[in-house]
């Protein structure tokens, strides 16, 4: 079925991370705000007919219900996104949703927290900190605490602005894993780039101590 030039496609595959579902808000140097939307299911199986991996974004209200787990076997369906910027998974407004197989549930031990990912209002209160692209990429690919968020840079205030993705982390500040990454430039068209450098980390996770 094709509405408003989106797709409904059917898909199935084996869980390999959950991760929150984000969206950063970016103002030059004044304003790094962190939006808490759900969660993105990422899969090795078929979607559309396409083998590979492939990732859905599901509510907060369906993983609360079918508590998905790395390692679960699952299918549905869902559509292609409308705006591609504005999301990082693939596919979103997940249906349909049936579990297959549950995973065995193994104790492993951190880092990656291979855990069950927490509610929005957790995230929200832990606050982010940037995360290196390869380390999102690599080590911390299954961790709960890994996001990669869709962002928008106020460019020009009111007239335009600027997307891309970033990576961030949630989890202790302390996990041996952590690599910032280089400062990321905030362009805004009378200033040039501005460069994030850390500082704003620290205040988006000004309430939590070296191990929370
Ligand atoms: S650095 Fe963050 S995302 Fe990576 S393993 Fe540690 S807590 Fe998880």
């Amino acid at each position: 079925m094709i509405i408003n030039d989106q797709e409904k496609i059917a898909w199935q595959g084996t869980i390999v991370s959950i991760q929150p579902r984000t969206t950063v808000w970016r103002y030059k140097l004044d304003n790094r705000t962190h939006y808490h939307r759900g969660y993105n299911l990422f899969l090795d199986g078929e979607a559309d007919g396409v083998v590979g991996r492939f990732s859905v974004a599901v509510s907060e209200k369906q993983q609360q219900k079918l508590i998905f787990r790395i390692g679960d076997q699952v299918k549905g369906t869902a559509w292609t996104k409308r705006y591609p910027v504005s999301d990082y998974a693939d596919y979103y407004r997940a249906g349909n949703l049936k579990i297959l197989t549950r995973a065995d549930q193994k104790d492993t031990t951190p880092p990656p927290y291979l855990i069950e990912p927490p509610d929005m209002a957790t995230y929200e209160w832990r606050g982010a900190r940037m995360l290196s692209k390869s380390r999102y990429n690599g080590k911390c690919f299954p961790c709960a605490w890994a996001t990669m968020s869709a962002v928008e840079i106020e460019y020009d205030w009111g007239v335009s602005r600027k997307y891309r993705f970033e990576s961030f982390c949630y989890g202790p500040k302390s996990c041996p894993f952590y690599q910032m990454g280089r400062p990321r430039s905030v362009p805004y068209k009378k200033f040039g780039s501005l460069y994030d450098e850390g500082w704003l980390d620290d205040i988006c996770t000004e309430r939590r101590d070296w191990d929370e």
